[in-house]
């Protein structure tokens, strides 16, 4: 991480004696701490101040700001923390601080500005104002990233400006990125709260992923990126998966979250980020084909991709959910001549689909909306029937790739569970680990198999794309199952 880039971790804590324990209990790779005092319900100030530890900022975000403090306020706490010593001053632009901006303290500085609903058109302007105004103090712009290719805005401004006078991001789960990739785009610090602590923006990433999971202090111009690209993102696994086998390995790429609506909106990020490879997921999984050059077999087949590796200019499409779908099941039982009823005609069932197809086994289709079932069978070579027909179907192998019971709606089946026949049931949802179908096919005797073998197996094949090294397995399924990363052991820079 470039030297002047300042960790900075956020407290919002709403009381006193919240925020003085968990500034003692800072992160030890935390720089400067920053006090959102006009969170405190009970505010003492001089008891907040006057615990030692890490250099102090004192930010009193008004109401305008997206903070809670009123203008009167503000000013007074503002002063109180100057005179009791603090190290750091948050001054909001537009709010006539320039006596605090100028005035006497040894405080550094910081001249912020915050948008929450979007990224103005001419962040330079707005930039040039607030230097003009800033005198010797760091300026801060953050905004809500309201398209991906406000991130590249937000990464030129920053390549634009003095080294070491500007921290700059967005928020949002669009703006996820450029948290990571701010030190590297040269922004002066970087901010965060502590994993479990209460956020104070939206998109923060925890003070510990960004170490522990994306090595942000190791990441230099030689990192290679690659992303999920999707929408929505933010409950998205894969990063996590990821980076925790990326980091197992000392290599030296990263993998962030990327969200699109759509991928007009995301083709600035492809060729501008430099992505070496990435994963994409609902909705593009069909409309991102148009942009690639090549397929593998299976993605031709399926006419979906779940992968794409860019090589020199040239992007690749691949779809590993196939193979990883019937993996679980082959792991298991021979599936050559094996009998499969699968419910769902999304793009899952269709990859599963095809994966039992190839392996020789017999599959019936049912879904809610019967045409959807009906062409993926005629495509595939599978039968479908009408879904009143699934009571008492008895098959070989149930499978649900149907999102029925797919969290939040946990408590929903796809099937009463007076209707399972089948001796195995497999659904192919990660989140929850087990479903309510698997819970009541167990309790009538069937095996069952839940989605974070099929998850882990099609992110290990991404993962063998993306680096061409074999995926550390282990380190994958138990990041998947949602074990925090270390720390990573000190290793020599590259
Ligand atoms: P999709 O393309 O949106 O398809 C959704 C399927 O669910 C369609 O067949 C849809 O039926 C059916 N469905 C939705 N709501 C329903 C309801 N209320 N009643 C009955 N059927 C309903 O989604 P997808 O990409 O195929 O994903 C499906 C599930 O698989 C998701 O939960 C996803 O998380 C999971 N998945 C898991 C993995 C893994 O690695 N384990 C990989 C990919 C997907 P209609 O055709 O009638 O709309």
């Amino acid at each position: 991480m470039p030297a002047r880039c300042l960790v900075i971790q956020v407290l919002a804590c709403d009381t006193t004696d919240a925020m003085r324990r968990a500034y003692l209990a800072a992160d030890p790779r935390a720089d400067v701490v920053e006090l959102r005092l006009d969170l405190v319900r009970n505010l003492d100030l001089d008891r907040l101040l006057s615990a030692r530890g890490k250099p102090k900022l004192a930010t009193v975000r008004s109401r305008q700001q997206g903070g809670g403090a009123r203008p009167a306020d503000r000013e007074a706490l503002l002063r109180r923390a100057l005179e009791a010593g603090v190290e750091y001053l948050d001054l909001e632009f537009g709010e006539h601080d320039q006596a605090l901006l100028k005035g006497q303290g040894r405080a550094r500085r910081i001249l912020s500005y915050h948008d929450f609903n979007g990224t103005p058109a001419d962040l330079q302007a707005l930039h040039r104002e607030m230097r003009q105004d800033a005198g010797e103090a760091l300026v801060k712009i953050v905004t809500f990233a309201d398209a991906a290719s406000d991130l590249l805005r937000m990464r030129d401004l920053l390549r634009s400006a003095a080294p070491g006078s500007l921290v700059a991001f967005c928020m949002g789960a669009k703006g996820i990125p450029s948290r990571i990739l701010a030190p590297l785009w040269g922004s002066a610090a970087l901010y965060a709260p502590a994993r479990g602590a209460a956020d104070s923006a939206p998109g923060q990433v925890p003070l510990e992923d960004l170490f522990d999971l994306y090595r942000v202090d190791r990441i230099g111009p030689g990192t290679r990126l690659l992303g999920v690209l999707g929408f929505p993102i933010g409950h998205s696994l894969s990063p996590r998966v990821h980076n925790a086998a990326l980091g197992a390995l000392d290599l030296d790429y990263r993998y962030l979250p990327l969200e699109a609506r759509t991928m007009a909106e995301f083709l600035p990020l492809l060729s501008e980020l430099r992505l070496s490879g990435l994963s994409v997921t609902l909705p593009h999984k069909e409309t991102i084909l148009p942009h690639l050059d090549a397929l593998d077999d299976s993605a031709r087949r399926i006419g979906a991709v779940n992968t794409v590796i860019k090589i020199w200019n040239r992007l690749e499409g691949f779809n590993t959910d196939a193979e990883a779908g019937v993996a679980p099941l082959r792991s298991r039982r021979t599936l050559q001549g094996a009998h499969a009823a699968v419910l769902g005609a999304g793009g899952a069932a269709r990859a599963l689909v095809h994966g039992l197809m190839q392996e020789g086994a017999r599959v019936t289709l049912f879904n809610r909306t019967p045409s959807r079932a009906r062409d993926l069978a005629r495509s595939s070579g599978a039968r479908s029937l009408p879904w009143s027909r699934l009571r008492g179907f008895r098959a070989d192998v149930l499978v649900n790739a149907t999102s029925v019971g797919m969290a939040p709606d946990i408590d929903r089946t796809p099937v009463p569970a007076s209707w399972i026949a089948s001796p195995v049931v497999y659904d192919i949802i990660y989140n929850p680990a087990e479903t309510r179908l698997l819970r009541e096919a167990r309790a009538r005797g069937a095996e069952v198999i839940g989605g974070l073998e099929m998850f882990v197996a099609q992110a290990a094949a991404q993962f063998e794309l993306f680096t061409g090294r074999a995926a550390p397995l282990e380190v994958m399924h138990r990041a998947a199952q949602g074990e925090q990363p270390s720390p990573p052991a000190r290793r020599r820079r590259r």
